[in-house]
């Protein structure tokens, strides 16, 4: 398919925009162009017809079963769009004083009290703007916790082997050094080594709950109070809470804080859809450091408010992504509180059936139920007859279905992540099912049969390490 760029006709253009009625201003020639802008000239319905193409290419929750493990590619409701659309809430400036956007801020501080009785924390953050930098405010916010106590040498971060890409990433960030811990054979944290990691140099730990491998951790209370006694505190990667929500809260595990993927626990849409929101709750006793500033209520209605002098300062411009969040609050009171545990319990029930259909073929890495996601493991298919999880991946596509996560956690061979989610129903885990296993059965009697697959795609098997090690994503003119 050819670019915009290439598209383009000299001459050609669109009336997309009328002619301007206010008088011209320039800023001079010391800031004017010396060459002119290189713009495509297209006519509208030539730019329509563009990003509609592009659009037919690509899936998205709309078009089909969408198991992106860990990702949560739920259906995002339409009204939420609707409601973000408002003229109240788009038409809005940021730097308005705050009596003049009083809705807009009770949208904020009704979102974090929401996002706050979920997690049980105390207060939150809307700022950051997605998991990874929720995940880098919250390992800030535990390093001025220490810091602000004179305890200096605590600079250790513990995370287990089985973590996302982001966590160590996003600590290593803030000046943390990160410390491994090996996940047990049955999927969960090594407590023991958890005990001999602890120490006096321990900023805390960072674990998923439920983890990555779709489990959740049993000894949690156990495990939070291995890192209080040793003087750090833990933080909760909350990527997986739309297996728990409404049923158990980190705050209550022992968590000193959280963040919140909105654009997947809250269905605000993700991915290409972006931008998303990564809120971060925290204890009371981390509330001084959160970011600034913070949605107060007082008398005379919502303000923004510094936590005090001993906060981390801005990490986001403005107060976030407000849209976002009013799209994860409208989806809030949409649910309601039975709906928010009953959608918990539809996203665990969703994935033990898809899991128990699909171990008719397939090895589960770590068997017995799970939370809302499950990880499959090729492993032995791969060794045996070069059969890859990448292919099974790939053949999926074919069948008009996203392929699920894949060679993520790192701990698993192979793997294959699946998380279905509660908003597909019965018929659509059907059709998913008969797809993985025929696939499954075609691959072993021809493993050749999968080597080609996706047929159906404009491009079948781009080159994958070159595409990530040298990506050409700039259109230079004339190449
Ligand atoms: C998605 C995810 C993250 C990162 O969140 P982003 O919003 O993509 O930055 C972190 N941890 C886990 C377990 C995740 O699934």
């Amino acid at each position: 398919m050819n670019l915009l760029f290439e598209k383009s006709q000299p001459g050609r253009g669109s009336s997309l925009i009328g002619p301007c009625d206010v008088e011209m201003y320039s800023p001079g020639e010391e800031y004017s162009r010396k060459t002119p802008l290189l713009l495509p000239e297209l006519s509208e319905s030539d730019i329509s017809r563009h990003y509609s193409a592009l659009e037919r290419r690509a899936h998205g929750v709309n078009n089909g079963f969408y198991p992106l493990g860990s990702c949560t590619m739920k259906y995002n409701p339409a009204v939420n769009e609707k409601i973000a659309g408002m003229s109240g809430f788009c038409d809005v400036h940021p730097l308005q004083p705050d009596h003049t956007a009083q809705g807009c801020l009770e949208v904020l501080a009704l979102a974090g009290d929401y996002l706050c009785e979920i997690t049980g924390m105390d207060n939150i953050s809307l700022q950051p703007a997605a998991g990874a930098h929720g995940e880098f405010t919250g390992i800030a916010l535990i390093k001025q916790y220490h810091r602000s106590r004179g305890d200096l040498k605590r600079d250790k971060l513990i995370i287990p082997d089985s973590s996302h890409g982001t966590n160590p990433a996003t600590s290593a960030m803030t000046g943390m050094r990160i410390v491994n811990i090996p996940t047990k054979p049955d999927g969960r944290v090594d407590t023991d080594m958890l005990k001999q990691a602890a120490g006096g140099d321990t900023a805390g730990l960072m674990l998923t709950n439920p983890n990555t491998l779709g489990l959740f951790e049993k000894d949690i209370l156990k495990i939070t109070e291995i890192i209080h006694d040793a003087g750090g505190l833990v933080y909760c990667d909350g990527a997986n809470m739309n297996a728990i929500m409404g049923v158990a809260r980190p705050g209550d595990m022992g968590f000193d804080c959280i963040h919140l993927n909105l654009h997947k626990t809250f269905a605000t849409p993700h991915g290409g859809g972006g931008p998303g929101a990564g809120a971060l709750g925290c204890k009371s006793h981390l509330s001084q450091f959160l970011p600034s500033p913070v949605i107060a209520k007082t008398g005379s209605g919502y303000s923004r408010q510094s936590p005090g002098s001993q906060s981390i300062g801005r990490v986001k411009g403005f107060d976030g992504n407000f849209l976002v969040v009013l799209k994860a609050l409208a989806y809030i009171l949409t649910l309601g509180g039975e709906g928010i545990v009953q959608t918990a319990h539809n996203a665990v029930l969703n994935a033990n059936y898809l899991m128990k259909l699909l171990s008719e073929c397939y090895t589960v890495a770590y068997p017995g139920q799970c939370m809302h996601e499950f990880v499959l493991s090729m492993e032995k298919e791969a060794d045996e007859k070069g059969i890859t999880a990448s292919d099974i991946a790939k053949a999926l596509i074919d069948h008009g279905i996203h392929p699920p996560t894949v060679y993520f956690p790192l701990i698993v061979r192979e793997a294959l992540m699946v998380e279905p989610t509660e908003t597909e129903g019965k018929e659509t885990l059907d059709m998913a099912a008969g797809a993985f296993l025929s696939i499954y059965r075609a691959a072993i009697e021809n493993p050749q049969a999968v080597k080609t697959a996706p047929v159906s795609t404009p491009v079948g098997r781009p080159d994958e390490v070159t595409a990530a090690r040298n990506p050409v994503i700039k259109y230079t003119p004339g190449v």
